[in-house]
């Protein structure tokens, strides 16, 4: 019996059995079992989802032992894996080889059946989230069956790329890979405001484009990433010294000291934007350039905009934010995905602007995580799976067009909810 904290400790678990399976048999096994008990199991990954999405309840099913590299084909650019490889161990394999993921989000410590089962996703409007990367899934369901879905061939793909863990449990994941390759950053600062008037243009002016913005900080950046033929620079020892000594010392204090004194936030704000922020750019391998360095604890929502109100959602989240007076910590992330046909993706069926606020705890987190999921909510935006939201079953009927589709086949292939949570009861309605 274990309790489930997850990375942020603002979710956890009751004493719950630990089912630690070391092949597909044994996950079969656990499943089988739990349905004839009448128990509830959840899959679970590395644990960094902000929601309750893998809270356990009776059972925890931790993918960790199956985690190996199967095969990797260099001439069809494909990569067969088992679920629970976190994407740092995927990656490393992949370089080894001279492979890489086109795209990848900001860390690497998730799992790939975690990261896809959320739509995780990195910036990007030529590339989809990392669920867009899959050509097979293989899942065994409650019910007892064994799927191996492949991309344009089974219509259930669509529906278990993005699958909230609520379909069955994933075993095994194909992914599509390219060459490896290096990548140059450049920063720009500009007003926030004229970065939302201007936001269409800026998401399309690079392969690879994000905005950080830091309230108070005299401008928003901007940050774009295109291929070079540059051999990329050993970051090592500065990847070190971000994770280990800024991100664990430096930032952590600044933002105690904004804590203890919500009004120097902006003006603390400011000197981290102008002294971390705006570095000069060297070529990066592309997994170093797409993920940054762990950041210190902290709590996040996000929500996928339809391109088209994308502006007006960041205009209005400025204003707010600056309108109020709200002491915001962390950067307000604005990422782009492209559009992808996966039932439950943030990205079904529009190109999508995530929208991210982000703050480590102090007075103002809950007014303005409060606002944004209000505002977020007018303009009919998507709640990232994986991040704090607030919407119920209805609202995510409204937002998700194959949501009845989805309930239906959650319902054949785990006629019992065996793999439900109050989460999952929550945001996909009763599953009688
Ligand atoms: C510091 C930090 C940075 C982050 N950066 C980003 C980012 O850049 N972009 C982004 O989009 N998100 C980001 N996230 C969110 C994160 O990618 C997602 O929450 C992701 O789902 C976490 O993966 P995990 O392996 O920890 O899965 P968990 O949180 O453990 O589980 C997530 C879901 O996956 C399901 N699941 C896990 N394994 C299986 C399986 N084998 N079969 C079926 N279902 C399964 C679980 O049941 C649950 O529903 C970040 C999170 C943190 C903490």
């Amino acid at each position: 019996m274990r309790r489930f904290v997850n990375w942020s400790r603002t979710q956890r678990s009751i004493d719950v059995e630990w089912a630690i399976p070391r092949s597909e048999a044994e996950v079969a096994d656990v499943l089988g079992r739990a349905r004839r008990s009448k128990r509830r199991v959840r899959p679970i990954g590395s644990g960094h989802s902000w929601s309750p999405i893998a809270v356990p309840e009776q059972i925890a099913l931790d993918l960790s032992r199956l985690s190996r590299v199967l095969e990797i084909d260099a001439a069809a650019r494909t990569v067969r894996v088992e679920a629970g490889i976190t994407l740092a161990a995927l990656n490393l394999a992949l370089d080894r080889v001279g492979l890489a993921l086109s795209i990848l989000g900001s860390i690497d410590a998730q799992t790939i059946a975690g990261a896809i089962a959320t739509g995780t996703h990195g910036s990007s409007l030529v590339h989809g989230n990392l669920a867009s990367l899959l050509e097979e899934i293989v899942i065994v369901t409650p019910s007892g069956e064994r799927h191996a879905l492949v991309r344009g061939h089974d219509e259930a793909f669509d529906a278990a790329a993005v699958s909230l863990g609520a379909l069955g449990v994933i075993t095994e994941v194909v992914l599509r890979v390219c060459p490896a390759f290096a990548l140059i950053g450049e920063v720009e600062a500009r007003p926030i405001l004229a970065v939302a008037r201007d936001l269409d243009a800026i998401a399309r002016s690079a392969e690879y484009v994000k905005v950080w913005w830091l309230p108070g900080a005299d401008g928003a950046q901007i940050f774009r990433y295109g291929r070079t033929p540059i051999a990329p620079h050993d970051l090592r020892l500065s990847r070190w010294i971000d994770t280990h000594v800024t991100n664990r010392v430096i930032f952590p204090a600044a933002l105690a000291l904004g804590a203890r004194v919500p009004r120097w936030t902006r003006s603390i704000n400011r000197v981290v934007a102008q002294s971390y922020l705006e570095r000069p750019a060297v070529p990066m391998r592309s997994d170093l350039a797409f993920n940054v360095a762990m950041p210190p604890l902290h709590r996040e929502a996000e929500h996928a905009f339809d391109m088209v109100r994308a502006a007006e959602a960041l205009t209005r989240l400025a204003e707010l934010i600056d309108g109020d007076d709200i002491a915001v910590n962390f950067p307000v992330e604005v990422r782009f995905v492209r559009e992808d046909a996966a039932w439950m993706s943030p990205a079904f069926g529009r190109a999508t602007c995530q929208i991210g606020a982000y703050m480590a705890e102090a007075a103002d987190l809950p007014r303005f995580f409060a606002a944004f999921h209000t505002l977020s909510r007018e303009l009919l935006a998507r709640p990232h799976w994986g991040k704090e939201m607030d919407v119920d079953a209805d609202y995510v009927a409204r937002v998700y067009p194959r949501r009845d589709a989805f309930v239906t086949l959650a319902r054949r292939w785990d006629p019992e909810g065996t793999l439900r949570n109050a989460f999952l009861d929550r945001v996909l309605g009763s599953h009688a």
